[in-house]
């Protein structure tokens, strides 16, 4: 099998601050332990568009998308929120970030491979219809699922989040769209500080205590996340990949290891091998430790082959 995997050079430009986690390193990493692992001759590298308004309409208010144009700066930084700003070269690598799902459908709809890695920053998982927040600009796999929708038609649409924080950006777009699933495992309470008590029911809120390991992950997933895609038959699943609750990263308290990505998206492929002619966009979201998230990436994307 080969995976698309999509990159661009723009995502590497875009910076928050010297000493922000959410780095170019993080790419670098990736791509690192990629070349080791040898793994990149089951890749085909691809670069993405930019997303187009169009395409960023679908999820974000108009509003919204305008007053990003209109603050990305020509010299200097500006900051959208406490620990989101935008560099002269934010804007281009949000449009590529996004962009890059949107290629990963067409990818997979033009029937050249059934899976695909997107390998972009900024992370999108926190972007809501009108807020950048947590490092998101744009919520790049809302992005790619508006345009499964509206572009192929489908009816039933997953998104599955491991990100140690919540994706409270692709529960604000998609809590009213009964073609979409959304099903999210998250450190509570812990930032962004969702309220679980929104119960719209195609959200689907998988609270983990601090402390949690990979047993406790697992057994929450197949009691309630895998039996909600068995029962919604997804004809595409998008992941939000976050490794932020490994246990290296210090971004965290749950402690899961290369061998609990390997599960989840094996579980993942099991449900998109049944109903999905085995077709899986995983999108990149958090991930700080440099070295477990470069490990459990090729781990990730070895379970996808
Ligand atoms: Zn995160």
């Amino acid at each position: 099998m080969t995976i698309a995997f999509i990159t661009h050079h723009d995502c590497l430009y875009h910076e928050i601050d010297e000493e922000h986690p959410e780095a170019s390193a993080r790419l670098d990493a990736i791509n690192d332990q990629i070349i080791a692992s040898g793994i990149d001759i089951a890749l085909e590298y691809v670069e993405p568009p930019l997303a187009t308004n169009e395409q960023l309409t679908r999820v974000h208010d108009k509003n919204y998308i305008e007053s990003i144009f209109r603050q990305a700066p020509e010299t200097g930084r500006v900051d959208l929120d406490s620990d989101t700003s935008m560099n002269p070269h934010s804007l281009n690598a949000a449009l590529r970030s996004a962009g890059a799902v949107i290629e990963a459908v067409d990818s997979i709809q033009s029937g050249k491979m059934s899976r695909a890695f997107c390998c972009v920053r900024p992370p999108g998982h926190h972007a809501e219809k009108s807020n950048a927040m947590g490092f998101c600009i744009f919520n790049n796999v809302a992005v790619g699922a508006a345009h499964a929708l509206e572009s192929y038609g489908m009816q039933r649409v997953a998104i599955v989040d491991f990100d140690v924080h919540h994706g409270n950006g692709t529960e604000d777009i998609f809590q009213e769209e009964s073609r979409i699933l959304f099903c999210s495992s998250f450190q509570h309470p812990f930032y962004p500080f969702t309220d679980l008590e929104n119960h719209a029911e195609n959200i689907i809120k998988i609270p983990l205590d601090a402390g949690s390991k990979g047993a406790e992950f697992r057994q929450n997933m197949e009691q309630f996340c895998l039996p909600q895609l068995e029962k919604f038959k997804p004809e595409l699943i998008f992941i939000s990949a976050g490794f932020d609750a490994h246990r290296e990263d210090d971004m965290s308290h749950v402690s899961l290891v290369e061998e609990d990505y390997i599960w989840i998206t094996s579980k993942l492929a099991e449900v998109a091998n049944k109903y999905a002619q085995g077709k899986i966009i995983s999108v990149l979201e958090g991930g700080y430790s440099l070295s477990a998230l470069g490990r459990s990436v090729v781990a990730h994307i070895k379970a996808m082959l």
